[in-house]
């Protein structure tokens, strides 16, 4: 069997935290893989985001040089809003039924979960990998009590205080995000003028 993680987010933009939490659930799980899948239009966020044009080049600049990173416009391609099941779906057909996949999900998008669109369908389809955020406390009995047939693992990280959120406020008033995300996307930043 092949095992790919699948790391979704916004990535508005990607930092440390994204890469980290996917390279330790790649190296714990023995994946042979991780792809990093910009959503389009996430069905969750309602605030005004960067272009996915740049949120996926920014992407692809912080995880090329990693051999097992790869990024994914397929949610890009695809219009209406990103729902995670028809990513998975349509990761099942390119890849076909010798696929294991292990969906990355922060301790914040947890308690979540049982609003996602087809949630039982999607809980049947891959294994999720729950993982630390700092300010979340991560409570797994409750939502495997209500879905029996959820397979979660949580996968003790180190807990990092770092997101895009935290990125964007700090560009606006000047600060610096050196060490925060990697130096590419930095210059990616300053070139297009983000987060102004
Ligand atoms: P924003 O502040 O805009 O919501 P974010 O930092 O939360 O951005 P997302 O793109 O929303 O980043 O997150 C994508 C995935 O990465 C989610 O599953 C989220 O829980 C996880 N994640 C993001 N930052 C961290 C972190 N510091 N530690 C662990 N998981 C994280
Ligand atoms: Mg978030």
């Amino acid at each position: 069997m092949k095992k790919i993680g699948i790391m979704g987010g916004t990535f508005d933009p990607i930092h440390v935290g994204h890469l980290m939490i996917a390279e330790a659930v790649w190296d714990e799980f023995k994946l042979d893989k991780v792809i990093f899948i910009p959503s389009a239009n996430p069905p969750h966020k309602h605030s005004v985001m960067t272009s996915a044009k740049h949120r996926f080049n920014m992407t692809l600049l912080a995880t090329c040089s990693n051999p097992h990173f790869e990024v994914s416009s397929i949610e890009m391609e695809r219009s209406g809003p990103s729902y995670t099941i028809d990513t998975i779906k349509a990761l099942k057909t390119i890849y076909g039924e010798d696929t294991d996949f292990y969906f990355i999900i922060g301790a914040d998008c947890i308690n979540d979960l049982p609003t996602w669109h087809k949630i039982d369908e999607l809980l049947a389809s891959c294994k999720f990998i729950a993982t630390k955020r700092p300010s979340y406390t991560l409570d797994l009995t409750t939502i495997q009590q209500h879905f029996k047939n959820f397979n979660i693992t949580l996968l003790e990280t180190p807990e990092l205080e770092i997101s895009s959120t935290d990125i964007r406020q700090r560009i606006k008033k000047g600060y610096s995000i050196q060490y925060i995300t990697t130096e590419q996307v930095q210059q990616y930043i300053r070139k297009e003028e983000l987060y102004l």
